[in-house]
């Protein structure tokens, strides 16, 4: 039954990288964990775009699980579930983002049959088990499969037809089937943040170019504070290519949500009166014209 079901699946569509991949956006963006997670260097970067060589592509779905916006469609056709067990399989490593995903859609352990757990699997198992305490939740374990039982003739076939009547519903396991915005892990955990923006207020002008990249929309100005949503933020890196000053650094830290707020003042530029934000009440400039070369001939 597993053999057809994964035949099926691997009918499915072509890897594609979809519109929301940050390189789309922004020029400067320099994210590639993609291209670093593929084996067989099925992606390059042309013009600072993102190309897939679907020739090179063996569609083993690494890339998809590696994008922190699950910017890459398709489907990851060898992972197999049964019931609420991943079964282990030598060929692959699951991730530990991979892994602390299925917990949250209900898997609880690794299964193993006759080939033991590899060291690889068991290091990422005893990982994903660290952050799971950390996230208060229990942890994976690993079990043996249950010896099958030996069927008798009658029951052996009376199983094809229960099997039949399951097919539809084991094509598509509900809890393994896996949309678009599937695999950003911050979905998963929503009272919880896996990383810590950290911005030098000394440097930064305020000039909000972070504002309009970050994909998450992780920066607001609120009440006159700048709020940082913490928790939002899965480290796709646009923020820290774009700021101007370098003053952005994002700090793996996995806690209950702690959001940063500082305060931050309303004022009007006295050279070209526009409003800008400044930490620095003293300020009398907007970011642009506190840049801009003094011998530059102003319409203002
Ligand atoms: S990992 Fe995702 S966002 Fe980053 S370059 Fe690849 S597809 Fe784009
Ligand atoms: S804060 Fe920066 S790294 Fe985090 S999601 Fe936004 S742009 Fe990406």
């Amino acid at each position: 039954m597993s053999i057809l079901v994964n035949w099926l699946e691997s009918l499915h569509e072509e890897m594609k990288v979809s519109s929301r991949c940050v390189r789309e956006r922004n020029r400067k963006a320099t994210c590639g964990f993609c291209v670093q997670t593929c084996k067989q260097n099925a992606f390059e970067i042309k013009d600072h775009l993102l190309i897939l060589d679907t020739n090179k592509c063996t569609m083993c779905g690494e890339c998809m699980l590696a994008c922190p916006l699950s910017a890459i469609e398709g489907v990851l056709s060898n992972r197999v579930f049964d019931g609420g067990s991943l079964v282990f399989n030598y060929n692959y490593v699951p991730s530990i983002k991979e892994l602390l995903i299925y917990k949250k859609r209900g898997m609880t352990s690794i299964q193993v049959s006759q080939q033991p757990l590899s060291k690889e699997w068991k290091t990422v198992v005893s990982q994903s088990n660290d952050y799971l305490q950390m996230l208060d939740e229990d942890s994976i374990e690993v079990v043996q499969k249950v010896k099958e039982e030996v069927l008798s003739r009658r029951a052996f076939f009376g199983s094809f037809q229960k099997e039949g009547k399951q097919l539809a519903k084991s094509m598509a396991p509900a809890a393994w089937k896996m949309k678009q915005d599937d695999w950003k892990i911050t979905r998963y955990y929503p009272d919880y943040q896996f990383f810590t923006v950290q911005l030098n207020k000394e440097k930064c002008t305020l000039c909000q170019a972070c504002f309009a990249l970050c994909p998450e929309n992780v920066f607001q100005i609120k009440n006159n504070k700048l709020v940082i949503q913490n928790e939002k933020c899965v480290n796709c890196t646009s923020c820290t290519d774009v700021c101007p000053e370098n003053t952005i650094e994002i700090i793996l830290d996995v806690k209950s949500i702690k959001d940063s707020q500082e305060n931050v003042h309303l004022k009007a530029c006295i050279v070209c009166e526009h409003p800008f934000y400044t930490f620095n009440v003293e300020n009398e400039k907007c970011p642009v014209c506190a840049n801009r070369d003094s011998d530059w001939l102003s319409p203002y």
